[in-house]
């Protein structure tokens, strides 16, 4: 089971501006946080919505996963 935010033929790169030296880290759809290069802190990425709510999420992207977002 997939859906659309999760499945790897939808991986996206998105931008995101690390926090503490405005940074722009890229950061992979299917990836919770990175390190930026420059300052060695940890940009997040926001949770896809579909991981809050979908009733498969936890078979969709796995469950090492799946906990590591809902620890968070
Ligand atoms: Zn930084």
């Amino acid at each position: 089971m997939k859906c659309p935010g999760t499945d790897p033929r939808f991986l996206k790169v998105e931008v995101k501006k690390c926090s503490k030296c405005g940074y722009e880290v890229e950061i992979f759809t299917d990836e919770i946080r990175v390190k930026c290069p420059r300052c060695k802190s940890y940009v997040y990425r926001e949770i896809p919505s579909c991981i809050d709510w979908c009733r498969y999420a936890k078979e969709c992207i796995g469950e090492k996963k799946w906990k590591e977002l809902k620890e968070k």
